[in-house]
């Protein structure tokens, strides 16, 4: 890392008091206290909650740690990198400590010293074989794509193959709209968990394909279902000139589409990447409240609790992403929602594994799934 850079990290992390009001929602005196970080409510250590973590990066970057303990990789690695903490630091001190972006320079400083945890490698081996983040071997096919389109749908490596039914719903909305839409020729993985888990360099050839074809595609909108992929791409990559949209703000934007509510009671999820990360909290809510009747959770938008499977929590610590998920579905439930539906492949996932696992009987949808059930087609 260039000196200067080392000095601003080190700068920002001086102005961390250590006060620790990051890992709350609320803490007027007349409000309840609720927690706010996951990894530190679960592993309960100050190592597991920002200030912790920062004075961690500082240790690296002093040249202190010279032999990582497991411990130590633990606490690197068992954030979700949600940004919540990021939120409350901002409206509590005047120096904005960009948490979310300094944690993954600190890892990205861990894979330099070759300290990358095996499951994330594994991830990046079976990225350079497949181009896909699950090493899955077959082509999610789109049923009616037309090759003029101005559309380009980017279905991202989720709903590809692990909840194919949101890819499947965005595609029948599109028909059913009779919006005419394309998708790549050979769509690859966006580079995301390699981004966020440290492994900048093997993100690259991936983003010069991604770059390549939808220039050379000639579309002049991308629209995304997955927020961590249009996040990726609104700051990790070049501007490619092509407006880049989430499902929500496409279908806002579309507006008067013919649909019938459902009378269902839900809860929203915001999901980090789109709420924290790219400020999109109204789109969902204005697309979810035509569909269904939304019940309000304690923690929402800027505190909005995470679903606990990010920033490669998911595949190296599963126990503590599903509890995550847990404590989000309790919340719905004493809101009084009997669906909790999210905007994102990856919260889905892991909210539904769950609920699967709790056996409540508390459903959960992605809101393009219940927008195409209610349009009529
Ligand atoms: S990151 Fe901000 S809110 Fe958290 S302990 Fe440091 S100064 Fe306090
Ligand atoms: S990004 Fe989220 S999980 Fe990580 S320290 Fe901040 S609040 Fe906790």
């Amino acid at each position: 890392m260039e000196q200067e850079r080392k000095d601003e990290i080190l700068s920002a992390i001086h102005h961390c008091v250590k006060c620790k009001l990051c890992s709350i929602s609320s803490f007027h005196p007349n409000a309840e206290w609720l927690p706010l970080c996951p990894s530190g409510q679960f592993y309960g250590y100050q190592a597991f909650y920002a200030p912790g973590r920062m004075e961690i990066f500082r240790e690296i970057l002093d040249g202190e740690i010279t032999e990582p303990s497991e411990g130590l990789l633990k606490s690197v690695y068992a954030c979700t990198l949600c940004g919540a903490c990021y939120e409350r630091c901002k409206q509590i001190t005047s120096v904005e400590l960009r948490l979310p972006e300094l944690f993954e320079e600190m890892r990205a400083e861990l894979v330099k010293k070759g300290w990358a945890l095996d499951v994330h490698k594994n991830i990046a081996e079976k990225i350079k074989e497949t181009r896909n983040a699950y090493g899955e071997k077959y082509e999610y096919k789109a049923k009616s794509p037309d090759g003029n389109a101005d559309v380009l749908y980017y279905i991202g490596c989720t709903a590809r193959y692990r909840v194919p039914e949101i890819a499947d719903a965005m595609l029948q909305i599109f028909d059913k709209l009779g919006i005419k839409y394309r998708v790549m020729n050979e769509e690859w993985c966006c580079g995301s968990v390699l981004l966020r888990t440290g492994q900048v360099e093997a993100a690259k050839e991936l983003m010069e394909h991604n770059i390549e074809e939808i220039k050379r595609s000639g579309a002049k909108t991308v629209v995304f279902t997955c927020p961590g992929c249009l996040m990726t791409f609104e700051k990790n990559y070049p501007d490619m000139g092509v407006e880049l949209l989430h499902s929500t703000q496409f279908l806002t934007r579309l507006g008067g589409m013919k649909v019938k509510k459902q009378g269902l009671e839900v809860a929203y999820h915001d999901p980090c990447h789109l709420g924290r990360d790219l400020g999109i909290y109204d789109e969902p809510r204005a697309v979810l409240s035509t569909v269904a009747d939304i019940k309000k959770m304690k923690r929402e938008r800027e505190e909005a609790w995470c679903c606990g499977s990010g920033g490669g929590v998911k595949s190296a610590y599963d126990e503590f992403a599903l509890w995550s998920a847990t404590e989000r579905l309790k919340e719905a439930k004493e809101a009084g929602a009997k669906a909790l539906v999210s905007a994102c492949p990856f919260c889905k996932r892991n909210l539904k594994e769950a609920a699967d696992k709790e056996g409540k009987g508390t459903e959960v949808y992605d809101i393009v799934e219940l927008v195409n059930r209610s349009l009529e087609g």
